[in-house]
């Protein structure tokens, strides 16, 4: 617990990835430093995520990355929008926060050699290998904290309980060679840690991104680093010019707390807020369409930031992810939102607008694709939210947004009144076309040139399935297009896409040691910001895989270097 009154030399605001890399790298550089949260559990969106982070020049690349190519890259996507110090900053810096991630943390990393950039045509983009997933972490170190541990969404694990890496979900997804192998071994481990199970269903194994919030957390439990959850920031104090602490509420209470050194915001983004969200994004929008966690990431820092004169960037923008709803199976009336990140590319669906027509390849990265569907929507006013339109074959084959492919999960075990509200059906496409109000002879057209797509193994229309990213999602079994299939085969589904995200990416301005800056670009001394609290330093890009956790862990290892002089 604290008290009114205590003084630290570092406050970090927030439990994500970025916030509990700070600590954790405060405390070993020698200073005394308080974690707080606003939440009941530790670990943020951080840890609902996958965990992946985005590394250039990462050991495992060996030769094939080099800092002239990471930066031209960075470049490429931020387009000029990102002082070049500070993207220099980034590449220069996210390995050797990597290394002390892994050397003195205990949390390691491992290249995915195969996971492509996601623009890769620009300049600078490679195939595979800057995207690094943590290597998973026995709950069981956690001690008490285990329970405090915010838990990975049902969806991200096997049957809704069995923790996963992406290695072995995509082996499972893409039938790897092997896949019924890794699939036994992970449902034999889980059901033989006899003693774990007669405490709770819950895994004790975390990977994803509960491997990476859960390694960091661990971290300063070994440490002994003052943690406290349900403790928010209310507002910052400041001497003079200088930050000096933070007001935190807790227990109803408000209490001021010192930082000799530094306040690191590492609070997360506004996308839980819906009167920022109107006042920033493009509209229409819905606090509810986000995938992240309920109700965390209301922009605290960013006003507390805004209230001492911080400037703020890219408040328009957000780290965009198509998602669809998902009524709770469990509780009435509650339900939880998917994001669609690898859906959108496999073989036998499209998507169109209100009016049937397609308007983009959607199997570009879900970023992207959020853009895409903004700019549909602003250049036609035909709505902002669209359709996925699929047909059996690929009902049976792959995942949509949560529900299972048909060969694991049929029809008919399905609630019967998700039909037709989450998921619709019809014995053909221009009954499909009624049930989902887009009009029948635009649709029926925008599925047979698809078909027609699926015959030359050409999307002449947007090149869907024509670089290594969109094929990295796509079925390798499917010939000659593994992005494209045809959607004949009756029933006909559709499912409502809407604009969500995965967290918003602007916020209080910084430079490349990730101080906060003021309207005049001046530092104001003693507070730094980092993590989507902070205006991103991918600007409106999303680089690759990991783009959003790596810049946070990586400007908090930064931010601390910087408070203890350490380069
Ligand atoms: P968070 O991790 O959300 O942490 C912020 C914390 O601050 C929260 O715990 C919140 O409760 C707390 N807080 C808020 N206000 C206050 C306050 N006033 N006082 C105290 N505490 C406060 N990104 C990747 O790079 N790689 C991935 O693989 C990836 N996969 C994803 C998968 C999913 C399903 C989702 C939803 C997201 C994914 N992301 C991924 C995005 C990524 O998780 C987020 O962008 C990232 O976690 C943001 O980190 P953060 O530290 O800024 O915020």
């Amino acid at each position: 617990s604290i008290a009114d009154g205590a003084v630290f030399d570092v406050i970090v605001v927030g439990s994500g990835a970025g916030g509990m890399l700070a600590a954790n790298r405060a405390h070993d550089l020698g200073l005394s430093v308080l974690l707080v949260e606003k939440s009941d559990r530790f670990g943020g969106t951080s840890a609902v995520s996958g965990g992946a982070i985005w590394v250039p020049c990462n050991d495992d690349l060996g030769g094939l990355d080099d800092r002239a190519k990471a930066l031209a890259y960075l470049r490429a996507c931020t387009m000029g929008r990102v002082p070049d110090e500070k993207l220099a900053a980034y590449v220069d810096n996210a390995m050797p926060m990597v290394r002390y991630s892994k050397g003195q943390v205990g949390l390691g990393f491992k290249a995915v050699m195969e996971y492509p950039d996601y623009y890769p045509d620009r300049e600078g983009a490679l195939p595979g290998g800057r995207t690094m997933d943590p290597d998973a972490v026995d709950g069981g170190d956690l001690g008490d904290d285990y329970w405090r541990l915010r838990e990975p969404y049902a969806l991200m694990r096997l049957f809704g309980r069995i923790s996963l890496t992406v290695k072995e979900a995509r082996a499972i997804t893409t039938k790897k060679p092997g896949w019924p192998l890794v699939l036994m071994k992970l449902i034999g481990a889980y059901a033989t840690d006899f003693r774990w199970r007669l405490k709770t269903k819950r895994d004790r194994r975390l990977s994803m991104g509960n491997a990476l919030a859960g390694g960091l957390l661990r971290g300063l439990v070994r440490r002994g680093v003052p943690r406290v959850i349900n403790a928010r920031l209310l507002r910052l104090t400041r001497d003079g010019e200088r930050v000096t602490g933070a007001v935190i509420s807790r227990d109803g209470k408000d209490m001021t707390i010192a930082a000799r050194r530094g306040v690191i915001l590492a609070a997360g983004g506004f996308e839980r807020n819906a009167e920022m969200r109107k006042d920033h994004l493009p509209q229409p929008t819905s606090d509810t369409w986000s995938v992240t966690p309920y109700p965390n990431n209301t922009g605290d820092a960013i006003r507390a930031g805004r209230e001492l004169g911080a400037a703020l960037d890219f408040m328009d923008l957000a780290w965009w992810a198509p998602s669809m709803r998902l009524p709770s199976r469990d509780t009435p009336n509650t339900e939880t939102r998917v994001g669609m990140f690898m859906e959108r590319g496999w073989p036998g669906s499209l998507i169109v607008n209100p009016a049937g027509r397609r308007f983009a390849n959607e199997a570009m990265s879900y970023n992207d694709f959020g853009y895409a569907m903004i700019a549909e929507h602003q250049k036609t006013g035909a709505g902002l939210s669209c359709w996925m339109v699929f047909d059996a074959t690929f009902r049976k084959n792959y995942v949509v947004g949560g529900i299972m492919p048909g060969m694991m999960q049929p029809d008919r075990s399905l609630p019967p009144e998700w039909f037709d509200s989450v998921i619709y059906r019809a014995g053909s496409i221009a009954e499909l076309a009624g049930k989902i109000g887009v009009p029948a002879p635009a649709l029926a057209e925008s599925v047979a040139r698809m078909n027609g797509f699926a015959r030359t193994g050409k999307d002449t229309d947007f090149g869907r399935g024509d670089n290594v990213y969109d094929r990295y999602f796509g079925d390798r079994f499917v010939k000659p297009n593994p992005c494209l299939g045809p959607i004949e085969k009756a029933p006909f589904y559709a499912v409502r896409v809407d604009l969500g995200d995965i967290g918003t990416k602007g916020g209080l301005k910084t430079d490349a040691r990730a101080r906060v800056l003021d309207e005049a670009g001046e530092p104001i001394a003693g507070l730094y910001a980092i993590g989507n609290c902070s205006a991103s330093v991918m600007a409106a890009a999303y680089p690759g895989a990991g783009a959003t956790l790596g810049p946070a862990m990586t400007f908090g290892f930064i931010a601390v270097n910087d408070i203890a002089g350490a380069r």
